[in-house]
Formats: C-alpha cells, sequence, structure tokens
C-alpha cells in the first residue's frame, strides 16, 4: 500500500469516524495503520491483540514467524528467517493444529518431551517429531490473557484461559522510539524495525 492511500485511509476514518478492515500481508501496513488485528492462517483466526500488544508480546508461532522474517536495522544476515513449509492445500489440511507440520513451537517442545506424547510427521519432505496434542487437537482461539487471544495449546495458561469472543474497541497508542547513533526507529519491543513496519503514532479519531 503507497504512503498516499494509507495517509487517505487515515484522513478518511478522522473525518467520517468509520472504520477500516485491511486485509494484508505487510507487517508495516499493520503496524501503520491498526488499532487491533487479527492474524489468520489456514483460514482460521489464530490471534487477536491491540497493535501495540500484538507487536511487543506476540503469543502465536505463526505470528512469531512472521516478526522474524522482517529485516531489521543493523542486523547483519545472510538470509532472512522464513517459517519453513508452505501454506497447506485447503482441501488436505492437516489434522489436529493446521499449524503443525511448520511450527517451531512444537518441534522444540517435542524434542524434550516423553516419546508417548509425541508423533512422527512428514511436511516438504522432512521428517520430524511434533507433539501429539498437537497432531490431534485443534486449539480454540481463547483469551490467554486480557484482551489477548490465541490459538495454541503451548501458551502458559491456555488450558486454563477462556473461550471468549474477540471484541476489542481500541485506539492505537504506539510512539516511536528513535535509537540513538542509528538511523532506525525500534518497536515497543525494543526489537529495531525495517522502514516497512515502523509504527507511527496517530491522533485517535
Ligand atoms: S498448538 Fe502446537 S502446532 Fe499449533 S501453534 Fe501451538 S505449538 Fe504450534
Amino acid at each position: 500500500m503507497s504512503n498516499e492511500l494509507s495517509h487517505e485511509l487515515r484522513e478518511l476514518r478522522r473525518e467520517f469516524g468509520m472504520a477500516v478492515l485491511l486485509i494484508t500481508h505487510d507487517l508495516g501496513v499493520v503496524a501503520e495503520n491498526a488499532d487491533v488485528v487479527a492474524v489468520m492462517y489456514a483460514s482460521r483466526v489464530v490471534e487477536v491483540a491491540t497493535v501495540e500488544e500484538l507487536f511487543d508480546h506476540p503469543k502465536h508461532p505463526y505470528t512469531e514467524g512472521l516478526f522474524r522474517s522482517i529485516p531489521k536495522l543493523g542486523a547483519h544476515m545472510q538470509r532472512l528467517d522464513t517459517i519453513p513449509g508452505t501454506v497447506p492445500n485447503p482441501a488436505r489440511f492437516p489434522t489436529g493444529c493446521k499449524f503443525h507440520t511448520r511450527c517451531h513451537r512444537t518441534r522444540a517442545l517435542a524434542e524434550r518431551a516423553d516419546p508417548s506424547q509425541t508423533v512422527e510427521v512428514t511436511s516438504a519432505g522432512e521428517r520430524f517429531k511434533v507433539l501429539k496434542r498437537c497432531n490431534v487437537e485443534e486449539p480454540d482461539l481463547r483469551e490467554v490473557q486480557p484482551k489477548h487471544w490465541a490459538a495454541c495449546h503451548q501458551i502458559d495458561g491456555y488450558d486454563a484461559a477462556p473461550v471468549t469472543e474477540p471484541t476489542l474497541a481500541h485506539h492505537r497508542t504506539i510512539v516511536p522510539r528513535v535509537v540513538t547513533g542509528a538511523a532506525g526507529i525500534i518497536g515497543g519491543n525494543g526489537q529495531p524495525l525495517s522502514g516497512a513496519a515502523m509504527p507511527k503514532q496517530e491522533v485517535a479519531s
């Protein structure tokens, strides 16, 4: 989305007090425009939070993967991190959590888990272990913290968290912080963000 279009949308919102629903893969667009973010994977909402909370404390492994794939100012990397594998064919979604064939969290936990709690799967030509629960049980979207919803069995407190309606009335309050001695701005999580992902302050309408 161009800066001009982004600016026009903000002006329209301010002038008419209207809500705008943006559907995008571009976290820069999210950072610049969103008050509330719903992250979707394989046809399901897997995380909902305010834009500030999501950028500071992502909880779902897919959201974490999206943030890891953003270029960081000042970081010296040969290649960007990517989420392994590809989005599954909707006609053949995986059983259980639809993200389990690509999820770094279930793989890491399965390495340390009792073998009776794990199962081997094959994805993108690779064979690896995941947690059995991730392979068989699709997680609900739960309010894992007040006003923060996520669908992942492996979040602290997930099993005790309530299933509530993910509704948020919120206006963003992100304030950019200039990194001293470097040409960049860091997000609320202290991580330098790329030019495309810099949150900007917006006056609430
Ligand atoms: S439920 Fe399991 S596979 Fe799904 S996101 Fe959480 S850890 Fe990963």
